[in-house]
């Protein structure tokens, strides 16, 4: 991996922002209705550019581009499974060819550091379109032995035209993990980038033209949630769809299925994930460990380790040090490779960040450290910690997705499972011991589709990834990821009984 440019280097008024249309059938137009929207740069808050803004009627275009693309004997339907795998690859080299110029990218339209930009999404979006170039001529069917002159098989073939509405906190890689399975199998793909970050996902767009895939087999559709979004959820063309962001939207979207033609849906939703820290744990690693699984993005994880358990003879040890730790953390410009954290991605979430903030304060939690702005322009907030925290809380029950961590005691396992148990959520969950039974017990214990033992954030494209209870439906990653993007068909045939 080479290295990222070094300091501040005014980076972000040097990049020139190249696509900001709709992208369709390869080409790039402008919307139907003629309107824009203003893209916000988060450490400024000033306007970046305008954006075309597609809603219903874009959608339908590029609903209709993507049918046509998968039409019986179009181009990709005859593509062979190997040359979709050399597509995504392609892909995945100009992406790498491109990885100074998108880093920079997603950092002025999403505000987080540059460093993360570059070594941790880049690194993860090449990782997932590479893992997923190698499945694509590996995804087969089974010969089943059946009862009678017949012989029976299955085969994975592609759902058709998918719809997949991804969110700002991690534009690029939510990018990777919706089109990599879904190109992968065969699919066709209409993608709407979240309204706050539509920049990469643009630019994604005209490496995709330029690897070679086929007119209409990706389209990327930038626009508000309301109007292009649920356009793309409530589409009688629509295959399926696949979701990431927020538990209330999640709802909407499988509404939406429901009230129009079951389309298939994925769902990758919020999260309130347990960090457990028991007695035996190694203190260093654990405290530096829970200040990553909260801060990390800005706090803008849907997995953000939110409800920090310390085993009581340890609890004002573990606080003391989290604190100390969280006003080590350098807030501020994002280009500058001194700073550990960069801006919310808007007023929005600052508002609603600065809100819970508040209701902690008043429902009596104890401010350790921040609670207030960061500078005094763009949207930065000090790294925060409330000690005391108790269950019924706002902050201990609602997604704050922001630099806010909570500390909570706890004295007994069976208690803690109960208590880590007692949210709407189930996506992730964490335990630090030295103790096997005591991770083995958590791990079983806590409803939620990821456990990690002694670290935390470990995201691969190998490994499954997604909720129990309302953090979501599905899968993302790895094998189980794919079966996301194939519908099952079994072909029968009868062996003739007599040959003669
Ligand atoms: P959101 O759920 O509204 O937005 C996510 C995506 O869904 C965006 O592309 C948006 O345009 C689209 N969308 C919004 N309304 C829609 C609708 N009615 N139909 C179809 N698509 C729609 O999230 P937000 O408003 O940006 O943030 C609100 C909260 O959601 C955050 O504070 C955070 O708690 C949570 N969130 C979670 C994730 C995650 O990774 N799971 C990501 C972003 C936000
Ligand atoms: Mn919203």
């Amino acid at each position: 991996m080479s290295s990222p440019p070094s300091k501040k280097q005014k980076m972000s008024a040097s990049t020139e922002i190249k696509y900001t249309q709709i992208f369709i059938n390869n080409e790039w137009c402008n919307s139907v209705s003629g309107k824009t929207f203003t893209n916000i740069n988060p450490s400024t808050g000033e306007k970046v550019c305008e954006v075309q803004e597609g809603d219903k009627a874009d959608v339908d275009k590029a609903v209709k581009a993507a049918k046509e693309a998968f039409r019986w004997n179009s181009p990709w339907r005859k593509l062979d499974a190997s040359e979709r795998g050399r597509l995504l690859n392609k892909l995945a080299d100009l992406i790498e060819r491109d990885r100074e110029y998108l880093a920079r990218l997603e950092t002025l339209d999403n505000g987080k550091p540059y460093k993360d930009s570059y070594n941790i999404d880049l690194d993860l979006t090449l990782k997932c379109y590479r893992y997923y170039a190698g499945w694509a001529d590996k995804i087969h069917g089974k010969t089943i032995p059946v009862d009678g002159p017949y012989m029976s098989m299955t085969r994975l073939e592609p759902v058709g035209v998918c719809g997949q509405i991804i969110p700002w906190n991690f534009p690029l890689l939510m990018q990777a993990w919706k089109l990599g399975p879904a190109l992968c199998a065969g699919n066709v793909v209409v993608l709407k980038p979240a309204e706050q970050t539509p920049l990469t996902a643009l630019y994604v767009g005209s490496l995709i033209k330029e690897a070679g895939f086929p007119p209409g087999v990706v389209n990327v559709v930038p626009g508000y949630g309301p109007t292009a979004g649920a356009a793309i959820s409530g589409h009688p063309d629509v295959d399926k769809v696949a979701f990431t962001g927020s538990t209330e939207v999640g709802h909407l979207i499988q509404q939406a299925a429901g009230a129009t033609n079951l389309k298939r849906i994925t769902l990758e939703l919020g999260g309130k994930s347990p960090n457990v820290i028991f007695a035996d744990a190694d203190l260093d690693t654990a405290v530096e460990m829970s200040h990553f699984a909260l801060f990390f993005n800005q706090g803008q994880c849907c997995c953000a380790g939110s409800r920090t358990f310390v085993e009581e003879s340890i609890y004002d040890e573990f606080v003391r040090r989290s604190v100390e730790r969280a006003k080590k953390r350098k807030v501020g410009d994002p280009f500058d490779d001194q700073n550990e954290q960069g801006a919310q991605v808007d007023q929005e979430q600052f508002d609603k960040i600065m809100d819970l903030i508040e209701s902690g304060k008043k429902e009596g939690a104890n401010l350790q450290c921040g609670g207030k702005r960061s500078g005094d322009k763009g949207f930065f907030i000090e790294p925060t910690v409330f000690s005391d925290v108790q269950d019924d809380m706002r902050i201990a029950q609602e997604e704050i997705f922001g630099p806010v961590m909570q500390i909570m005691k706890f004295k007994d396992v069976d208690e803690l499972i109960e208590r880590a148990n007692k949210t709407i959520y189930g996506l992730a969950a964490s335990v630090f011991t030295a103790s096997i039974d005591k991770a083995m017990t958590v791990a079983h214990g806590i409803r939620a589709g990821t456990v990690w033992v002694n670290c935390y954030d470990v995201l691969q494209a190998q490994v499954p990834f997604g909720g129990f209870k309302q953090s979501g439906n599905g899968r993302e990653l790895g094998e189980y990821g794919l079966q996301q993007y194939s519908e099952v068909k079994t072909i029968t045939i009868k062996i003739p009984e007599k040959n003669s």
